[in-house]
C-alpha cells in the first residue's frame, strides 16, 4: 500500500495505443512512485478531442494492467474536468494575466513578417502580441497568457540537470484556450497536476520544453511546482522521436516481461525476475538504489527530488 506523500502520474493522450516510447515514461513514472512508497495515478488527457481515437483510453489502461502497472486511484479523464480549467482561466482573466486574442494564423504570420521576424520551419510561432491591448472590435478567438515583462524560468530536471528558458522570446504569449474552444494542454496539465496533488512529474523528454511554460503558469496561479524528470526517448526509424508517424507499433502485451525489459533498457535498468511481479519488484528496488548501480546514463545526484 502506498504510504508516502509522493504522488506521481502517467498522463497518456488517447490518440493511439502505448508504443515502445510511451511505455518508457509509463514504467519510469511507476517505478519512481513505487520506489518511494508513493501513489501512482493515470490521467487520460483527452482534451484535444479531434485527435482522440474512441476506445483507446480503455485499451491503454488494459495495456498498463497487462504489464502490472495499475493505478492506485481510479483514472481521471480530462474531458470531465472543464469546470476546473474554466475556473483557472476566469481567475487569470480577472487578474489581467490572460487576454482574448482575435488573430488567425495568417494574421500572426503577417505581423511577424512585417517585423522582419524570420520563421524557422516547424518552429512554433512566437505570438507578436497584437491583441495584448484589446481586440479593437474584432471577435475573440483564442485566450492567451501574457509573458510580457521578460519571463525567464530556471528549473532543475532530475536527469537533464539545470535547465532554463526565456519564455517570452522562445514561445511568447501562449494559448490557454484554443480558437476552436478546446482547452490547451498547458492549462489542463497545470491545473490537473495541482488539483491531483502531483509532487513528481516523470515523462518523456519530448515534453521538457513545455516545462518552463508550465512552471510560469503555476507561479501565476499560485500553485506549487512539482519536481520533474524527463526520460530518454526511443528513436524511430527516421531518427526522430518514435511516434505513430515513423513506425511505432502498439506494445504487444502477450509477452509482458519482454516488453518491460525493453523499456527498462532505455532507462539503463537491468532487472531480473521470472514473472512480472518479481521483475517489477527487482526493478523498483534497483530504481530506488539509483540508476548508477545499473549502468545508468544519469549520475546518482541527478535522481534526488
Ligand atoms: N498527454 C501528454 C502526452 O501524451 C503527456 C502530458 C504530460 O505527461 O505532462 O504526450
Amino acid at each position: 500500500m502506498p504510504t508516502g506523500a509522493y504522488r506521481g502520474r502517467f498522463a497518456p493522450s488517447p490518440t493511439g495505443l502505448l508504443h515502445a516510447g510511451s511505455l518508457v515514461a509509463a514504467l519510469a513514472s511507476w517505478l519512481d512512485a513505487r520506489s518511494r512508497g508513493g501513489h501512482w495515478l493515470v490521467r487520460i488527457e483527452d482534451v484535444d478531442t479531434p485527435r482522440c481515437v474512441p476506445g483507446t483510453d480503455a485499451a491503454i489502461l488494459a495495456q498498463l494492467a497487462a504489464l502490472g502497472l495499475v493505478p492506485d486511484e481510479p483514472p481521471v479523464w480530462q474531458s470531465t474536468r472543464s469546470a476546473l480549467y474554466a475556473h483557472a482561466l476566469a481567475r487569470l482573466l480577472a487578474q489581467g494575466h490572460a487576454y482574448a486574442c482575435a488573430c488567425t494564423r495568417a494574421d500572426i504570420l503577417q505581423a511577424l513578417a512585417a517585423r522582419g521576424a524570420a520563421r524557422e520551419r516547424h518552429a512554433e510561432l512566437v505570438y507578436p502580441g497584437t491583441c495584448r491591448d484589446g481586440l479593437h472590435g474584432k471577435p475573440a478567438r483564442a485566450l492567451r497568457l501574457r509573458t510580457d515583462g521578460a519571463v525567464h524560468v530556471e528549473w532543475q530536471d532530475r536527469r537533464l540537470g539545470a535547465q532554463q528558458q526565456d519564455v517570452t522570446r522562445a514561445v511568447g504569449d501562449f494559448v490557454l484556450k484554443r480558437a476552436d474552444g478546446l482547452w490547451a494542454y498547458q492549462l489542463a496539465v497545470v491545473v490537473d497536476d495541482a488539483a491531483q496533488g502531483i509532487t513528481h512529474v516523470v515523462r518523456g523528454a519530448d515534453l521538457a520544453d513545455n516545462t518552463p511554460r508550465q512552471i510560469h503558469l503555476q507561479r501565476v496561479l499560485g500553485l506549487a511546482t512539482p519536481s520533474y524528470l524527463h526520460t530518454p526517448l526511443v528513436p524511430g526509424a527516421d531518427g526522430e522521436k518514435l511516434s505513430k508517424h515513423n513506425g511505432a507499433r502498439p506494445v504487444d502485451t502477450s509477452d509482458p516481461l519482454r516488453v518491460l525489459k525493453a523499456a527498462a533498457l532505455v532507462l539503463g535498468l537491468h532487472a531480473y525476475g521470472e514473472d512480472v511481479r518479481t521483475w517489477l519488484a527487482d526493478a523498483t528496488q534497483k530504481w530506488g538504489a539509483g540508476w548508477h548501480d545499473v549502468g545508468s546514463i544519469a549520475k546518482p545526484r541527478d535522481l534526488s527530488p
